[in-house]
């Protein structure tokens, strides 16, 4: 049996914070990555302004519970765990990825976690491990099992190297260019055929 690890956001579900800052209207919830470098001054920025607005996680998971994953992925990802163990790998909290994922019948999630106050503020976040998309590639690997990935993002591509076969989903243009040694595809059932095609030449 071998396994499969899909990044979430962008690939089986939107961009969380994106949505979440259209549907709430909170414009500055739509920096990234892009417009804060450091990851942890986004974080901090993100947590401050949801503290501002006064929305406490209940109020954050009713919004997200609005969000719908990707059309499409709800059924690629069905029948995908037919035929191969499925991890998703996410640098989203479990907290956020809750709403979604019951959408998606509750498929295995290795992601971050939230600090929830008393009061239901969240206060801080706790990342489970640097770099965890690579370390648990690596360790199932270590496992014996064959690993395929994909994903979408920079977040990726560690993942992606690591894996026996990595693929770009709907990836934006310079990530395509940085990185031509990945296969690029942009439909579910064109990532299928990449990874049931990798598996078979890693069989052979
Ligand atoms: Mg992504």
């Amino acid at each position: 049996m071998d396994v499969v690890c899909l990044d979430l956001e962008g690939v089986l579900v939107p961009e969380i914070w994106i949505q979440f800052a259209e549907k709430t209207g909170i414009d500055e919830l739509k920096a990234t990555t892009r417009d804060i470098p450091v990851y942890d001054d986004l974080m901090k920025q993100r947590l401050s302004l949801l503290d501002t607005h006064g929305l406490k996680l209940d109020d954050i998971q009713q919004v997200i519970g609005e969000m719908e994953p990707v059309v499409g992925a709800k059924y690629f990802l069905d029948e995908l765990r037919q035929e191969y163990q499925v991890i998703i790998l996410s640098d989203t909290f479990y907290e956020f990825a809750k709403p979604l994922m019951r959408q998606l019948d509750w498929p295995t999630l290795f992601c971050h976690r939230l600090d929830v106050s008393i009061d239901n503020r969240v206060t801080n976040y706790r990342l489970r491990m640097k770099d965890h998309k690579r370390e648990s590639v690596e360790s199932l690997k270590q496992l014996n099992f064959k690993v395929y990935a994909a994903g979408d993002s920079y977040n990726d591509t560690t993942m992606l190297k690591e894996a026996h076969a990595g693929f770009l989903f709907r990836a934006p243009e310079n990530v395509v260019t940085e990185f031509p040694q990945f296969s690029v595809c942009s439909e579910f059932d064109e990532l299928r055929t990449l990874i049931d095609t990798a598996a078979g030449e890693t069989k052979a």
